[in-house]
């Protein structure tokens, strides 16, 4: 028999009950429909900006590039084999390619063998901006010579496109800008804020000869740059997945780089009498630990702000998914894991290069030696990598010891809220039609870093329009860029300086309403 207490309780329960499982409801409902609203309010936006004039290339500018493609201005890891008169002939070549950049710019050579060029504004008080490419290409790799449909330094130009090494990565860049200029000074322009050009000679092998040395300069001169413009994303034509329209990915920060050296010494000995584990045994041990417990994966500002501007191109479900971050993330951040691409875009990756160890195949190594190669993601350093490495490791056998060609920290990540990144945005927008600018992490390291010092707006972003096939083929075989796409590239450039013009005209009247 139930008392009348016990009663009461239970029908208290049965209320306090009914309000939670009320409020529940609602809250899901709450939930629902902020979600809806972020999905809607992430709906296909206008990405019409006002086209600019078609402004015509000259049919020769396709002819200068692939001139400037045969000249082999190779990077060489090993410095000894460094081709001085090749970078003298390419500088030759520019000279006589663009008479009027080098009668009305300032040309100095930096670092022996570096470009920087400046063409001094009226307004001294607008910050300048700066263009930058890089005058070296990686090598042909030996025994790929075959593959080549066209020979790698002919500079041919067949069926609409230009081919050769360097014609993508990273002359079209070089010559593009030079070309803009070169137009710009035809037209009678005249800039009100300075430019600056920068062209490396050594970005392929770390950059420490040519850009890092030119961007030394301008701070001991004092210079503050408004912008920075370097190669690092490009026109995606198909490079992001479930996304028809073209993607012109900004970079705006890179990742770090640095080289981990793990060393194990044995006493070595007769492999007829080996112990339980060899030198190999253990560095092997240490990798494979290495590669299961990878740094962990997280969504930082250029990938999430990435996906919030490509969201609305998106299927319903995926726009939900996207457009809902806040809530959705480590569902988003285990499917961005899957693919080596997208992996990359969120976490500090490891990568096994080199394994060295053994000679003889009856006689235990006395050392092996292994290179891992981690790529940084900001918001991690190169200490935190150190510090994962031995703690993952743990294992007292294994030396760990930064080694490597050099080190660098993760960059900053510049601001989309910027007017800089606007102008970039307006620029691509009306030179690109149908576009969409979406922020990017850059996964690989670019001369772009030496600048931080100079700018916090440094953006990545080489202007082609490239698929995943072309991408392929930057640092391998037949490399070639769509003539087309070429002067698009040089459109671009030339509509950059006229509004970053604009833009300096603007701050100018705002500073003196006079
Ligand atoms: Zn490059």
């Amino acid at each position: 028999m139930m008392t009348q207490a016990a009663h009461r309780s239970r029908t208290t329960s049965t209320g306090t009950k009914r309000k939670v499982l009320r409020g529940l409801f609602l809250g899901a409902l709450l939930l629902i429909g902020f979600v809806l609203v972020r999905t809607v309010a992430s709906s296909p936006a206008p990405t019409a900006a006002p086209p600019a004039a078609l402004v015509a290339i000259a049919e020769t500018a396709a002819e200068r590039l692939a001139g400037a493609v045969r000249v082999p201005t190779i990077a060489h890891e090993d410095p000894a084999a460094f081709d001085r008169e090749a970078f003298r002939d390419l500088h030759a070549y520019l000279n006589r390619a663009f008479p009027r950049v080098h009668r009305a710019l300032r040309t100095e050579t930096v670092g022996e063998h570096s470009l920087l060029y400046t063409w001094p504004g009226k307004n001294a008080s607008a910050e300048p901006i700066l263009p930058m490419g890089h005058l070296d290409v990686v090598p042909i790799e030996p025994g790929t010579e075959k593959q080549w449909q066209q020979p790698p330094f002919s500079g041919r130009i067949v069926d609409g496109f230009i081919w050769g090494r360097g014609a993508i990565d990273n002359k079209s860049a070089v010559l593009g800008i030079l070309e803009a200029v070169e137009m710009l000074l035809a037209e009678g322009f005249t800039p009100n804020r300075t430019l600056y050009l920068a062209f490396g000679h050594d970005e392929e092998v770390g950059g420490t000869h040519g850009a890092r040395q030119i961007a030394e300069l301008l701070k001991s001169r004092g210079v503050r740059l408004a912008m920075v413009l370097d190669e690092g994303g490009v026109i995606g034509d198909g490079l992001l997945p479930g996304v028809s329209l073209p993607v012109a990915m900004v970079g705006i920060a890179e990742k770090g780089f640095a080289t981990i050296d793990l060393t194990t010494k044995t006493s070595g000995g007769h492999s007829s009498l080996p112990p339980k584990q060899s030198a190999v045994g253990i560095l092997s041990a240490a990798i494979a630990r290495l590669e299961k417990h990878q740094m962990p994966a997280r969504l930082e500002a250029p990938t999430r702000q990435m996906l919030e501007r490509v969201a609305p191109e998106f299927g319903f479900a995926n726009r939900v998914v996207f457009a809902n971050l806040w809530l959705t993330k480590p569902l988003v951040v285990r499917q961005l894991e899957a693919t080596a691409t997208t992996n990359a875009m969120v976490r500090t990756t490891t990568a096994a290069t080199i394994f060295q160890a053994g000679t003889k195949d009856n006689v235990l190594p006395t050392q092996a030696r292994a290179a891992i190669n981690f790529r940084i993601l900001p918001g991690d350093s190169v200490a935190a990598v150190v510090e994962h490495v031995r703690r993952v490791v743990n294992d007292p056998r294994v030396e760990v010891r930064g080694g490597g060609r050099f080190i660098a920290e993760p960059s900053a990540v510049s601001s989309t809220k910027s007017e800089e990144f606007r102008l970039l945005e307006r620029t691509i927008r009306s030179t690109t039609p149908g576009a969409i600018v979406a922020p990017y992490q850059v996964v690989v390291v670019t001369d772009a870093r030496y600048f931080a010092a100079l700018s916090s707006n440094i953006f990545r972003f080489l202007p082609l329009r490239l698929t995943p096939v072309d991408t392929a083929r930057m640092h391998g075989a037949n490399e070639r860029v769509r003539v087309k796409d070429y002067e698009a590239a040089i459109r671009f450039y030339r509509q950059l300086l006229v509004n970053a013009n604009d833009h300096a005209d603007r701050q100018y009247a705002a500073l003196d309403p006079q």
